[in-house]
């Protein structure tokens, strides 16, 4: 890991801004291995010292981990001069960590966004090589025949003549509890015709809007239920967000 000055590990554990812990510092609240800290410049090794505020020791966190239901209208980026980004919905105390969002979903899908700061994490998820499930909840204005929806699921040639890898179109009716309770009602969209949910393991640009597209119709309303294991939590309402559990974390490759 290597060595960190205090008031950088301190901010990152939630205890304060790097000011306010700089004025712990200098009140003599905080001590490394027991002996008190006056200068928060101070550079210790998180992973191998014990660091206590007024006598209580902070658990050491480098990683971070998080689901947001991502809202219409923000985009998945670090930054950007016009728009909300999913990092701004974050609170501050996720923000330290400088996450970035595992993949990118378009302005105007909701749904399940994980955000971390463990680029190998990221990685692992994003990997075609782990060939990971995507479910998406889709609303469509034109209806799909069967035999368009075969060909979805069997590879459907995009605008640019690339074919997609299999998929699977399957039923509101067929799925489980947890991933249920992310499904509206009635339809999101007033344009919409029809809905149904579409599985993917690819995440190419607008792949589930292209899809579509290919099979004679257009996407009014997308929302991401899963990533691989792990299901929106529809206890979050869009622009909310939580840290993953240890379940989730450990379940979700
Ligand atoms: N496919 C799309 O077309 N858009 C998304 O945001 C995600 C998948």
């Amino acid at each position: 890991m290597g060595l960190e000055r205090i008031d950088k590990i301190l901010t990152h554990l939630g205890v304060g801004t790097r000011k306010e812990v700089k004025k712990l510092c200098r009140l003599g609240n905080i001590t490394v291995d027991g002996e008190m800290v006056r200068d928060s410049s101070e550079k210790v090794d998180p992973e191998n010292v014990e660091i206590a505020v007024d006598g209580q020791v902070l658990e050491y966190k480098k990683y971070i981990y998080v689901m947001l239901h991502k809202p219409a209208g923000v985009v998945s980026a670090t930054e950007d001069r016009q728009h909300t980004t999913v990092i701004d919905l974050l609170p501050e105390g996720f923000q330290v960590f400088e996450p970035f969002p595992v993949g990118r979903l378009d302005k105007d899908t909701e749904g399940l966004m994980i955000l971390t700061n463990d680029g190998q994490f990221s990685h692992r998820v994003l990997s075609p090589k782990k060939q990971i499930n995507k479910m998406y909840y889709v609303e469509v204005n034109r209806n799909i025949k069967d035999a368009d929806f075969k060909r979805i699921e069997e590879g459907i040639a995009l605008e640019d003549g690339y074919v997609t890898m299999p998929a699977v179109v399957s039923t509101i009716e067929s799925l489980a509890p947890d991933k249920k309770a992310n499904i509206p009602e009635t339809f999101h969209s007033a344009y919409a015709n029809q809905r149904f949910m579409l599985t993917i393991q690819e995440g190419k640009y607008h792949q589930v809007k292209r899809m579509v597209e290919a099979a004679g119709s257009e996407v009014v309303y997308l929302k991401r239920i899963s990533v691989g294991n792990l299901v929106l939590d529809s206890q979050l309402a869009p622009g909310d967000c939580r840290e993953l559990t240890e379940d989730e974390m450990e379940g979700i490759l």
